[in-house]
């Protein structure tokens, strides 16, 4: 079953109420020992999100079907397909390769992906002795066009503190164990700047066409917490 974004907003209201009203029913003084079954309230960003999205349409200045689309154009209709397209293209053609790492957002732009969150973009490439990892310390900056939505991980605090602390041992977690003479460079996103990883075209991708090429690059690839492997024989990459 689907949960959209609308069931979870109204799911996260509902459970709101249903928590509070317990605590409204002991208003009247009586003292006892019993068990409720108190539903766990929603989390505050659920409530903030809520609450401002129903002062910002009550006050006119947004319209709730837009929104929901926005959100489910990212959600289902952009992402990191579009920056596989993108590193597939580079792989192929040497020129492309040269614009997007000199002019990112432009180079990006030639395949027809542009918009928010992907203003201005810079594409960092990984070799054999070097590495590129993207964090946003701050929050969760992230490039939509390419990319489309962050994942959870990408936003939680042990992610953005990690990759400065021990971006090598981050590195460990998610699988890829970086040789120590491979330099890392771990790049700190902002509202103004975005970073995309163009990775290592892998072993045995030799001669492959380019849109095959695309089904090989995943998305943590492009954020810098995985290599590309060749994919398993019958497993979608
Ligand atoms: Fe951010």
């Amino acid at each position: 079953m689907t949960t959209t974004r609308r069931d979870f907003l109204t799911a996260a209201v509902t459970a709101a109420g249903a928590a509070v009203t317990p605590d409204l029913a002991h208003a009247h003084g009586h003292d006892h020992d019993h068990e409720h079954d108190h539903q766990v309230v929603p989390s505050d960003p659920a409530l903030r999100v809520k609450a401002l999205e129903s002062l910002m349409v009550e006050k006119g200045l947004v319209d709730r079907a837009a929104l929901d689309a926005i959100v489910d154009a990212y959600e289902h209709k952009i992402g990191p397909r579009n920056g596989a397209r993108v590193v597939a293209r580079a792989w192929v053609d040497p020129a492309y390769k040269q614009r997007l790492l000199t002019n990112g957002a432009a180079a990006i732009a030639e395949l027809g992906y542009s918009g928010p969150e992907g203003e201005q973009m810079m594409v960092v490439e990984n070799t054999p002795k070097a590495h590129n990892l993207v964090v946003c310390t701050l929050c969760s900056c992230y490039p939509w066009p390419v990319l489309g939505l962050p994942p959870v991980w990408y936003k939680s605090a042990p992610y953005r503190s990690r990759v400065v602390i021990d971006p090598r041992g981050l590195l460990r977690e998610f699988g890829l164990q970086l040789p120590d003479d491979v330099e890392l460079r771990v790049w700190d996103s902002t509202a103004d700047l975005r970073y995309l990883v163009l990775p290592e075209r892998p072993a045995g991708s030799e001669g492959l066409k380019e849109e095959d090429l695309a089904a090989w690059v995943t998305r943590d690839s492009m954020i810098g917490t995985a290599k590309i492997v060749k994919p398993a024989e019958g497993v979608p990459a």
